[in-house]
Parts: C-alpha cells; sequence; structure tokens
C-alpha cells in the first residue's frame, strides 16, 4: 500500500462507477486516488487506452488520431466495440466485478449499447459520478499538465509536478504533452463535451444511479468522493 494511504477502503459491495466531467475536470487523477485507496477496485480509460494504441501506432491508433487531433468523438460504434471487447477480455462482464471506467461512455448511444452488455451479465453500472469543476479552473489545468502515456498517469506543473522534471515519478520516462491539450483542441473538446454530457446526464438521471461531486480543486473533490463511495458501498 503507497505509504499516503494510512487506512484503506475495502467495499463490501461490487462498485461499478463511471466518472463523468468536462476534459481537464480530473477523472484521471480521482481515478489513481481511488485505485490507491480502494485495492479492490481496477480502472480503464478509454483515452488512455487510445493514446496507447496512438503511441504503438497501430491501424486503431492511427484512425484515432485523426478524431483525437480535431477534438472530435470517435464513433460510437468503433469506441463501443473496442470498451466492451476490453471489459470481455478483462473478465469484467460479471456480478461480483468492481471497477471504474473513465471517459466511457460519453453519448446516449455509448451508454445503451453498454447497459445492454452489462446487464445481461448481471453487471450493471451502479453508480455514475459528475466531477463539476468551473470551467476557468480547467482552462488553466490543461496548459500545465503532461502525461505518462504507458501508465495514463497525469501531472499537473503547478498542483502535482514529478518529483524529477520532465520523467515520471514511477518508472523515470519521459513525460509528453497530449495532442489534443493544445488552446484550439481544447476548446473544440469543450464543446463537444457540452453537446454531449447534457442527455448523457438525463439519461443515467433516470436511471437513479446519478450524483455529482463539485469542487475547484482535486484535493477538495476527493474526500466527497470517496465518502459518496464509501456511504453507498463501503465499509
Ligand atoms: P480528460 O482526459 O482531460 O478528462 P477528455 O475527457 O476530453 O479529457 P479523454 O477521455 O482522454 O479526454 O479522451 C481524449 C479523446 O479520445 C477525446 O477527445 C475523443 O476524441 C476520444 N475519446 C475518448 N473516449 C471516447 C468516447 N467514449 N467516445 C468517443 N471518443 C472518445
Ligand atoms: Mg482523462
Amino acid at each position: 500500500m503507497p505509504a499516503n494511504v494510512k487506512h484503506a477502503t475495502h467495499l463490501l459491495k461490487p462498485l461499478r462507477l463511471l466518472l463523468l466531467g468536462a476534459p481537464g475536470s480530473g477523472k484521471g487523477t480521482q481515478t489513481s486516488r481511488l485505485l490507491k485507496q480502494i485495492p479492490q477496485l481496477t480502472s480503464i480509460s478509454s483515452g488512455d487506452i487510445l493514446r496507447q494504441e496512438i503511441k504503438s501506432e497501430s491501424t486503431l491508433g492511427r484512425e484515432a488520431a485523426t478524431y483525437i487531433a480535431q477534438g472530435k468523438l470517435l464513433p460510437d460504434d468503433l469506441i463501443t466495440r473496442l470498451i466492451t471487447f476490453r471489459l470481455s477480455a478483462l473478465g469484467w462482464l460479471k456480478p461480483s466485478a468492481t471497477w471504474l471506467l473513465d471517459g466511457f461512455p460519453r453519448t446516449t448511444a455509448q451508454a445503451s449499447a453498454l447497459d445492454e452488455l452489462l446487464k445481461q451479465h448481471d453487471a450493471s453500472l451502479n453508480l455514475v459520478v459528475e466531477l463539476d469543476v468551473p470551467e476557468c479552473t480547467i482552462l488553466e489545468r490543461i496548459e500545465n499538465r503532461f502525461v505518462h502515456v504507458s501508465s495514463g498517469r497525469v501531472y499537473n506543473l503547478q498542483y502535482n509536478p514529478p518529483k524529477i522534471p520532465g520523467l515520471d515519478d514511477i518508472t523515470g520516462e519521459p513525460l509528453t504533452k497530449r495532442l489534443d491539450d493544445t488552446a484550439e483542441v481544447f476548446k473544440k473538446r469543450l464543446e463537444e463535451y457540452n453537446k454531449t454530457n447534457e442527455p448523457l446526464k438525463e439519461y443515467y438521471k433516470n436511471s437513479g444511479i446519478f450524483s455529482t461531486v463539485s469542487g475547484e480543486t482535486s484535493d477538495i473533490i476527493f474526500p466527497k468522493l470517496l465518502d459518496l463511495i464509501t456511504s453507498k458501498f463501503g465499509q
């Protein structure tokens, strides 16, 4: 257990969590913190998977890069096939599974395709949390953001700098800037998000598993998120 986690949280019931939130709202950061805090939890991030595909120059990676570089979403069935294949390969389609999704589903079409599949395996999502962070805070964060592509670890030069400038804390490998973290592409990503997010929220509100956690920083959001999870699933 990492030294900064004093008391690990043990869940009593399987948790299948989806994190929603604008680009830069800290889904990746909250995910890493939850993984440290809750030993039973595992996660996948659609964005991280796509960046790894791009890095390895696969056919899918090449196709994904054309969308990502423009701040556009991938077609629903492409991303749905990719992620549902992973869920199945990871053995996550079972009632006892505990996991977290970051970045998928992003549209109501993706949400209903996923629901359909999960229902068949008696492993439906049971919590959807939106991270609500003011837009001005987000824009500032993006400029200072660096990532370690192979692990998905995210650093912020201001709030969460690497121990050695430019290098990942764990592997010592170089950090990079995301190709879609430029001011211009980021604006497009926010627009795309604002278009798809309302209907998606409505979709999950109707299923009764939707909550929002608000705050300006990841340090403010994390304890609220953890409390919410523990109150429903925890010790
Ligand atoms: P952040 O990582 O800052 O939270 P984000 O949510 O915009 O921002 P990612 O989730 O990393 O970024 O996704 C990056 C890009 O990958 C998106 O802009 C989109 O092109 C593509 N992508 C990721 N997930 C999906 C999805 N579920 N549907 C369609 N496209 C996706
Ligand atoms: Mg992300």
